[in-house]
């Protein structure tokens, strides 16, 4: 069967939005909007999996899902031509996710790689919501039947289970699928969109660990929300390794922190790695990292200002959230209805 294009995606908010959330995924938003119809949630059910000094507590909550509405608006996307709005008030996502927790399997969600970094060392400490955020997430686009996610490379593996459990509700409930007029596949089986330079942006002290808003030290990572001194002031005392810049592309293989600032140089001047080598090979960081300083000040300052200005007009921010909620609960109701049918659930 052959299924609408539709592109979901979402954002956690835990606070500290940062340079990874840009490049990976909201940039990627804004620049499909232009061809197809999207639906960005801000999911402040998924904030919840993290302990409370992570999301920070009831009024936090509510700041940071205004904020990263207001990061979503400030970078560029249209809510009038979409769907912006928070996950929770479409209470759709938590009863499909229910649902998908029965169809997915504990072996599978035992090997995500997010539960296990995120967890640590103290898992039985560790909510039983972080063990089935993959669930959630599935349910959060499947409950659009969407076809496509833009996500950042650490997303890749809950993608792909995504991808499990759509086939397997498939499978599991292939004759009343068909005997519903959905032929052979009621879900989608959703693709990522992960491309670029930038989809796994790393911390600024560590290349090899994800820059990341829960990372306790506020040097790891370039906040939207930060002014020119203090990213230049990160990008200068950014980890590096003594070499200068090389000239070949293939010898960043081993160079992790160099390979990291080069990548976001290219991304954010939208040029491959190889020209930014080309210009830089050769030379000191203390130049290279000047030059990273400008572009970045000159690409975030105006949606870091933009995004400012918008979250504190709080009243304007939920009317947009109520007026995505509305249009997202009408498709997202239409979902549930059929699954309900698809699975025997009697109702009025
Ligand atoms: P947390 O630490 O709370 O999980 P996060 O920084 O990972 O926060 P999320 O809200 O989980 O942010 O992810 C939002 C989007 O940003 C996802 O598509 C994710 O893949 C992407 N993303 C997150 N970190 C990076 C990164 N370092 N580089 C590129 N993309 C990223
Ligand atoms: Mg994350």
């Amino acid at each position: 069967m052959a299924f609408k294009e539709l592109v979901f995606s979402g954002v956690q908010p835990t606070g500290n939005l940062h340079l990874g959330n840009y490049l990976g995924a909201i940039e990627k938003f804004v620049a499909l909007q232009q061809r197809c119809t999207c639906i960005y949630c801000v999911v402040d059910l998924h904030a919840l999996t993290q302990p409370v000094a992570v999301w920070g507590g009831p009024r936090e909550l509510a700041r940071n899902t205004r904020e990263v509405t207001a990061a979503y608006l400030a970078a560029g996307i249209d809510p009038k031509k979409n769907i912006v709005f928070n996950q929770s008030q479409v209470h759709e996502h938590a009863e499909l996710a229910w649902i998908f927790n029965c169809v997915a399997r504990m072996g599978w969600l035992g090997r995500m790689t997010q539960f296990k970094d995120k967890a640590g060392k103290d898992r039985e400490n560790a909510s039983v919501g972080l063990f089935s955020y993959p669930t959630l997430m599935a349910a959060d686009i499947l409950v659009y039947r969407a076809t496509h996610v833009p996500v950042g490379e650490d997303q890749k593996q809950h993608l792909e289970l995504s991808r499990d459990i759509a086939q397997k509700f498939n499978n599991d409930f292939a004759e009343s699928i068909a005997a519903a007029g959905f032929g052979n596949a009621f879900f989608p089986l959703p693709e990522p969109l992960i491309q670029g330079p930038a989809t796994r942006v790393m911390s600024l002290r560590d290349g090899t660990k994800k820059m990341s808003k829960s990372d306790p030290s506020d040097y790891s990572r370039i906040n939207l929300t930060d002014d020119a001194d203090a990213i230049a002031q990160k990008i200068r005392k950014a980890k590096t390794d003594p070499e200068p810049l090389p000239s070949d592309e293939k010898a960043l293989g081993p160079r992790p922190e160099a390979d990291n600032l080069v990548g976001l140089y290219a991304a954010l001047s939208e040029i491959s790695k190889a020209a930014v080598l080309k210009q830089f090979g050769g030379g000191q960081f203390s130049t290279f990292k000047t030059a990273l300083a400008d572009l970045a000040v000159a690409k975030l300052g105006p949606i870091g200002a933009e995004m400012k200005r918008l979250a504190a007009d709080s009243a304007y921010i939920d009317s947009v959230l109520a007026d995505g909620a509305g249009r997202a609960e009408q498709l997202a109701a239409e979902t549930m209805t059929s699954v309900k049918d698809i699975i025997g659930f009697i109702r009025h």
